[in-house]
């Protein structure tokens, strides 16, 4: 048990209701997990219960080896080595930056804390802004201070609860990276909630995706993108959709949708199939016989998001550069790319 978080087959009940149904992870030193999944899967619930702010039902959660909750024994928060990064940053109005990150730090004997202080504000870049208070502060600066505190007494594992998500989208994805690049440089180990699929992948080397309260999958960002294992991950990740077709013995598609991989193992011919389409896997060419109607558009500056309705009443997204500018109710011409297209048998549920 060298993991730096192992959590082993944790449940939390709330009388009858299930939040978190027999969750088991584990986190290496230096890594970044991430709790992605719809709202009311449980993300917060299972942060809050490594925090130590939420008793488990069964099961166990570690921290270097030491066990911290177990039903029977919970460590408390402030026993546990947690720091932790709130949605709304939680600061202290009354608090300059140095005394909001030097909080954390009363242990410590005041030339010590004055020292580790002044290092975590050059860590985050505020130095400048030591004297500040917080609402003198842009979101981002907020942000940055919210971390040094959590980071300033040198916590075992960091948590981080959507702490980009009251930022605009803009700085959302600039801030996930920059932060990533931070905690990777100090070898933080951390875990971050969040119901954003690129803040998600932006930060985390190990995704696991929630589904009523159980993982679905976790895995590496690339992984759960093009290896989901099951429908429910598919269809949350990415701006796939999932249809039904069949195929003949030769591989071709109803509806003259193109020829699939024989060599794909989940192919039978004369059985209906589960194709994961993805945007890019509807490609536009003026060639193609196959002419699809335009029912949705969305335009996203180098590119057109079109919805295209198959003759069967399905649908599948395109991506195209946005100067493919077709209208809605007309008719665009498309082949299918099927190389890396996911299927699963349609029984598979
Ligand atoms: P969101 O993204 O909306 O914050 P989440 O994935 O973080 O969602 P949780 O807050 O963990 O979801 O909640 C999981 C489920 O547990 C929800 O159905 C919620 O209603 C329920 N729940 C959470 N706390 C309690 C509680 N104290 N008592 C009863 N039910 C609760």
């Amino acid at each position: 048990m060298n993991s730096q978080l192992e959590l082993q087959q944790v449940s939390i009940k709330y009388g009858e209701f299930t939040a978190v149904d027999a969750v088991t992870l584990t986190l290496e030193k230096g890594q970044i997990g991430c709790l992605l999944g719809p709202s009311g899967c449980g993300k917060t619930t299972l942060l809050r219960a490594i925090a130590g702010f939420e008793p488990i039902t069964a099961g166990s959660i570690a921290l270097r080896g030491t066990v911290i909750s177990t039903p029977r024994r919970q460590l408390p928060p402030e026993q546990r080595k947690v720091g932790m990064v709130f949605q709304d940053f939680a600061l202290f109005p009354h608090l300059d930056v140095r005394r909001n990150v030097g909080f954390g730090l009363s242990q410590l004997p005041p030339g010590k804390r004055r020292q580790r202080v002044e290092e975590m504000l050059d860590l985050v870049a505020l130095a400048p802004y030591a004297g500040a208070f917080p609402h003198e502060l842009s979101g981002g600066q907020q942000q940055r201070v919210a971390l040094a505190r959590a980071l300033a007494p040198n916590p075992e594992i960091l948590l981080l609860d959507e702490p980009f998500s009251s930022l605009d989208s803009e700085l959302r994805t600039q801030l996930a990276t920059e932060v990533r690049d931070l905690l990777k440089q100090n070898g933080v180990t951390a875990i971050l909630v969040t119901h954003d699929q690129n803040e998600a992948f932006a930060m985390a080397d190990q995704v696991s995706l929630l589904n009523h309260g159980r993982v679905a999958q976790s895995d590496t960002p690339y992984n759960l993108y093009h290896n989901p294992g099951n429908e429910f991950v598919a269809e949350f990740i990415g701006d796939g959709n999932m249809i039904t077709v069949t195929v003949n013995a030769a591989g071709e598609m109803s509806d003259g949708l193109g020829v699939l991989d024989q060599g794909h193992p989940r192919w039978r011919a004369g059985e209906p199939m589960r194709l994961l389409v993805r945007p890019d896997d509807v490609i536009h060419d003026d060639s193609s016989d196959l002419q699809l109607r335009v029912v949705g558009k969305a335009f996203r500056g180098a590119h057109n998001l079109y919805d295209l309705l198959l003759p069967d009443g399905q649908h599948v997204p395109c991506l195209t550069p946005s100067h493919v500018d077709v209208a809605l109710g007309s008719h665009l011409p498309v082949r299918f790319h099927l190389q890396h297209v996911v299927v699963f048998s349609a029984n598979q549920g």
